[in-house]
């Protein structure tokens, strides 16, 4: 990863945000910029460099992750040592993150000689945009994730609960990566009518849709995908459900190009689950972008101005939710490429009937 080159980019900001230097306090912006993967890291970028600054837990592993900066190391609060870098880096303003601060830090900050200056979304949006080593993680993060949706089919009988499911699948995500993505939802029968469930001792039956959205984590970066499937013959109610998702699905993913906004993809998806008479039930957005974390920009969102920029990988996920019945999802991650979308999962969106 060319940390020194995106932090190139940031410390290109500057002088628009009108400002000596950029504290970054988020981890995966931190993590983004200077490789550094540990729970606490600041990191100071100005036009010739900067400064990261983390305390003594982390010394060792800084130097590795992160050997081409300037480090200080500190205990105790961050303001002093906060203060003292910026003299150091003769910084008088700083840019910092709105959504990187808590209130009492900025209080901490702000008494200090440093002039603060809000900003939102600056790295975010560097982010949106994958480089080759992204994808590739990425890639490695969404083969796992195909390999567990036919690991868990497998285990998926009579009387197993959701929480056994759950538990099979993430050892079976953390044994091949590093982990998983996001808490795994297994939800069986008329739990599938929530968007996001939480898996409970509740036992599988003949005859129940069963909803799966998990994610393999690999290199920091994160899978996200959904499948439905049947358990048994589904319902009708919900086999037609399917087949009306599927296409929702599928004119979402062909809606994602690049120069498209967010709204645009959204509406594409949406107008096809509101033709049907489900509109109600669609209760979400359409999807996120996924990289660093597993929910950032852009947005896929009936109101979303943002527009996908080639490189930048995007979920589409349309779901409908019959309250009492069950519901369906399909989820893909896409890869906006110069010829178009691309679908990263190989499994199948065919209703699969176990
Ligand atoms: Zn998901
Ligand atoms: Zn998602």
């Amino acid at each position: 990863m060319d940390h020194a080159s995106r932090r190139e980019r940031l410390a290109g900001r500057l002088e628009d945000l009108g400002v000596d230097a950029f504290l970054v306090t988020r981890l995966p912006n931190v993590r983004y910029l200077a490789g550094f993967t540990g729970s606490n890291g600041q990191l100071l970028v100005t036009t010739d460099g900067g400064m990261f600054l983390t305390d003594g837990r982390y010394e060792e592993q800084s130097a590795r992750e992160a050997p081409g900066l300037q480090t200080k190391i500190y205990s105790g609060e961050f303001a002093g040592p906060f203060a003292e870098a910026c003299a150091e880096l003769g910084a008088r303003s700083v840019a910092f993150e709105a959504a990187g601060l808590t209130f009492r830090s900025y209080e901490d900050l702000s008494g200090t000689p440093v002039k603060l200056v809000p900003t939102r979304d600056e790295v975010e949006r560097l982010r949106w945009i994958k480089d080759p080593e992204e994808i590739e993680h990425l890639r490695a993060a969404q083969a796992l994730t195909d390999d567990g949706f036919d690991f868990i089919t497998k285990k998926l009988v009579e009387g197993v609960t959701e929480k056994e499911a759950a538990f099979e699948l993430d050892t079976f995500l953390r044994r091949g990566g590093d982990g998983v993505a996001f808490d795994t939802i297994v939800a069986f029968g008329e739990s599938a009518a929530e968007p996001h469930h939480s898996p409970t001792d509740r036992l599988l039956s003949y005859g129940e849709v069963v909803k799966m959205d998990f994610g393999a984590l690999v290199g920091g970066y994160h899978a996200d995908m959904t499948r439905t499937v049947a358990f048994g013959r589904a319902s009708p109610p919900l086999e037609e459900v399917y087949e009306i998702v599927r296409r929702a699905q599928q004119a979402g993913v062909d809606a994602v190009a690049a120069g498209v906004t967010g709204a645009q993809a959204d509406r594409a998806a949406r107008d096809i689950v509101t033709e049907a008479g489900y509109g109600d039930q669609f209760k979400h957005s359409l999807g996120h972008g996924v990289g660093l974390e597993v929910h950032e920009g852009p947005s896929l969102r009936v109101t979303s101005a943002d527009v996908l920029p080639e490189g930048t990988v995007v979920t589409v996920e349309p779901g409908i939710y019959l309250h009492g019945v069950g519901g369906v999802r399909i989820e893909d991650m896409v890869e906006v490429t110069s010829a178009g979308a691309r679908v990263m999962p190989r499994t199948t969106k065919e209703l699969v009937v176990l």
